[in-house]
């Protein structure tokens, strides 16, 4: 066992108010008591505790900005070190995943579908399983994980990870049907009349933002999201720069570096990064520059041509230049179903409990906020499953 891990539980002060919980984690998990029980040796009572509050605890432990959560509130961090929340959770998640005892209540005999495998969709689906549902997922790609799979680098979150999520998934009886879009020859009112109770949307957020200068569509130009979902198929050469600031332009840029990218240097429009502390620090031990203040005004063969503060232009000699400016939901679903009414920022629109213009049919996630983090995807859709659960029950 890691002696780090033992040692930061220990250093825990057991804080009756605990900002840990009730200020950083966006989905309140009890941080104090997973310590508590942790070190009484009760690690499984600490894990079912941990799933059930967030069915993607490890995933969250992995991902999540720490730095500005959980571990950013830790009291310990006022006069020193902040508790390492994050390897403890994960420590506890990942070695009793298999282990959880998971047990759906008997059936209710009622389907309902979730579209889209990603944060959202997954935590919908193993909700719902447990409480006695027939879930079908219907998924465009030919694996689950959505953004975690095709968006985060393996060496932020290993995709074995998602695939145990698949098996225990499996395990709890939940039907896939992977290489699948809906919107095009099935739609909402097929899965609707075939006897679905409800529908879940967790489509996420797939269409790169676009720069809206020129030059974008040049052929030594990528968005993040394309060059994350496959990193190999991409020849960036020695000099790569990328504009954004978030925690994608920092995968995008330690990714690029594994390729073998000699040269890669991330352009910020403003003074400050808004990826996570953590990410950021990892990126410049990794080799990445920064450049800050700089504002693109065009893209050309040679590489991207930034405007300084003193209002200065200058072309950045580049081989590629990538996007890492965010991403808007692209989704047949939203195109095709005229009824499925949009919100003032072009997303899904839904009420106070998930549920969109068309009765019976909710979202949550990216769908409807645009790209936000896996967490607040989770903590959304664990209330909305809910709203599903009643509103089924209802119908009864
Ligand atoms: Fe422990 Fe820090 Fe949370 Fe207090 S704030 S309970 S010290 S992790």
């Amino acid at each position: 066992m890691s002696v780090h891990v033992i040692d930061e539980a220990n250093r825990c002060l057991q804080c009756p108010n605990p900002r840990c919980r009730e200020n950083g984690c966006p989905i309140h998990t009890n941080i104090p008591e997973m310590i508590r029980l942790f070190k009484e040796n009760r690690m499984m009572e600490a894990a079912e505790m941990l799933f059930e509050n967030n069915p993607l605890s490890m995933i969250c432990s992995l991902v999540c900005n720490h730095g500005n959560q959980c571990e950013g509130n830790c009291v310990r961090g006022i006069k020193g070190e902040p508790i390492h929340i994050s390897s403890i959770e994960n420590y506890i998640s990942d070695s009793c995943f298999e282990r959880l005892d998971l047990t759906p209540a008997p059936s209710n005999g009622m389907k309902a579908a979730v579209i889209g495998a990603g944060p959202a969709g997954i935590t919908i689906a193993i909700i719902l399983a447990l409480k006695g549902y027939s879930i079908t997922v219907f998924e465009t790609h030919d694996k689950i994980g959505g953004i975690l799979r095709y968006g985060i680098p393996e060496f932020r979150l290993p995709k074995s990870i998602l695939d145990r999520y698949y098996k225990k998934m499996r395990e709890l009886g939940i039907k896939f049907r992977p290489n699948f879009s809906i919107g095009g020859s099935t739609g909402i009112r097929d899965l609707l009349e075939d006897g679905y109770k409800s529908v879940f949307i967790g489509t996420g957020a797939w269409r790169p933002r676009k720069l809206g200068v020129p030059g974008e569509t040049f052929g030594n130009v990528f968005y993040a999201i394309n060059y994350l979902n496959n990193p190999d198929v991409y020849e960036l050469g020695d000099r790569v720069v990328i504009i954004g600031a978030g925690n994608a332009a920092m995968d995008v840029a330690r990714t690029a570096i594994r390729h073998g990218s000699r040269e890669v240097v991330v352009y910020v429009r403003g003074e400050e990064v808004s990826a996570s502390p953590e990410e950021f620090e990892y990126a410049k031990v990794d080799g990445v520059k920064f450049e800050y203040k700089k504002a693109i005004v065009r893209i050309e063969d040679e590489g991207p041509v930034f405007r300084d503060a003193e209002g200065k232009e200058n072309l950045v000699p580049a081989d590629s230049v990538i996007v890492a400016i965010s991403q808007v939901p692209q989704d047949r679903i939203v195109t095709r179903e005229k009824n499925l009414k949009l919100n003032e920022n072009g997303n899904l629109a839904t009420d106070s409990h998930g549920e969109t213009s068309l009765p019976g049919v909710f979202a949550s996630g990216d769908v409807v906020t645009g790209a936000k983090t896996v967490v607040a995807a989770v903590a959304v859709s664990k209330q909305i499953a809910e709203d599903m659960d009643r509103y089924m029950k209802e119908l009864n």
